[in-house]
């Protein structure tokens, strides 16, 4: 009897986006041979691909295959070729639509120091060494949507800039139980971020996520002020586990945690809404690296390990998707773009590989 019936929607997008997701297919593969889970895959268009196609980059074809899928997953979208284009029909449009329509709030950007790629990073070894942060960033409110917002003249004839920074409690308690519950399947540790010295709304961010908090006796909470955070960051980075922040420091904070492991072509992320959810690397379309079979795929493949953790409650698989790729590493294959001297340079495709070959012997 098959295991689960999970629809995914699959937009491979434009550059790198359809190298890369072919790898991560052939994980998806293997997991729902393997363990006998009916996983339904649609590909769609969306991008600069679906621009070419539709003149729209985000057609109602793929909206509508978006909205009827338990989860989606995205390669990358956008290049030069589309980018002369008027704003609003640009590749991507496409993401902010379909964010918009999945009503995604959250955005959770896992931070992992893999041993052997240690040296990648611009910090020391020993204060990189076992890092794993969980950064939970709200995604609908904050500074970037509070109004009035706008650039006035002032009757002294000198302009002014304005944007509000407003929470409501709704919008915090949401994001909050997000992030308690993804502590509670990690060490159990949540730090919240905010300004509560100066900033009205961190206050009132601070009050709801403490009260989120009385509902998880078994979760430690603190509190942590963003510019302290910005640099224990950089200082001690392995004291953290989940970080729950809003829209404008999640947004600064989980670029610079980011940059602590090394190349972005590693880094993996979700982005949560209350029905589905959108798995994606961070990085973008790499028109420069596109159709040479060099791009790193294992961002994208550690994103659908993300989409097994957090959609389909297969923690387990999702487990040891990430272990095949740390003993990929571990044999010494590296991509151009985390390639060190004396390790086996591959390609997108041989790396895809080798990280299939070590998830199926993890799997018998
Ligand atoms: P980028 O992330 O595409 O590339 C930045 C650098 O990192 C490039 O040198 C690239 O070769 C390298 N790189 C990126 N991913 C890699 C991988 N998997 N393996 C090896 N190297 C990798 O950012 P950019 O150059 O600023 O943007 C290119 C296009 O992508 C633009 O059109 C931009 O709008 C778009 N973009 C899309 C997304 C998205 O789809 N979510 C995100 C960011 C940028």
């Amino acid at each position: 009897m098959k295991q689960g019936d999970f629809k995914i929607a699959v937009f491979a997008g434009d550059g790198i986006g359809p190298e890369i997701m072919k790898e991560a297919l052939k994980i998806l593969k293997i997991i729902s041979d393997k363990k006998n889970i009916d996983l339904q895959l649609t590909e769609g268009l969306v991008g600069g691909c679906a621009y070419d196609h539709f003149k729209v980059p985000l057609p109602d074809s793929s909206m509508e295959l978006a909205l009827q899928s338990d989860a989606v997953l995205l390669g990358a979208v956008g290049g030069p070729r589309w980018e002369s284009l008027d704003y609003k029909v640009r590749p991507e449009r496409a993401l902010l639509g379909l964010r918009s329509a999945l009503g995604i709030f959250a955005n959770l950007r896992p931070v992992v120091a893999f041993d052997e790629l240690l040296e990648a990073s611009p910090l020391k070894k020993n204060i990189v060494q076992r890092i794993d942060i969980m950064i939970v960033r709200e995604l609908t409110g904050d500074v970037y949507f509070g109004k009035p917002r706008g650039i006035k003249k002032g009757k002294d004839g000198k302009r002014r800039g304005v944007n509000t920074m407003a929470y409501s409690e709704d919008e915090i308690r949401r994001i909050a139980v997000r992030a308690f519950e993804i502590a509670r399947t990690r060490k159990k540790n949540l730090l919240s971020v905010d300004k509560a010295n100066v900033l009205e709304t961190s206050e009132l961010w601070r009050d709801v996520v403490t009260e989120v908090g009385h509902n998880y006796p078994k979760i430690t909470l603190k509190h942590m002020y963003v510019d302290n955070c910005a640099m224990q960051l950089i200082r001690n980075p392995a004291q953290f586990d989940v970080i729950v922040t809003s829209n404008l420091f999640g947004d600064i904070l989980s670029d610079e945690a980011a940059m602590l492991t090394g190349s972005i072509g590693m880094l993996p992320s979700a982005s949560l809404g209350e029905k589905t959810a959108l798995y994606e690397p961070i990085h973008g379309s790499a028109p420069d690296i596109a159709g040479k079979n060099i791009a790193n795929p294992l961002a994208t493949i550690l994103s659908v390990a993300l989409m097994l953790r957090y959609s389909f409650s297969m923690p387990l698989e999702a487990g040891l998707i990430e272990k095949a790729v740390a003993e990929t590493l571990k044999e010494g294959f590296r991509t151009q773009d985390i390639h060190q001297q004396n390790k086996k340079l591959v390609g997108t495709g041989e790396m895809g590989d080798n990280v299939a070959r070590n998830l199926c012997k993890l799997l018998n």
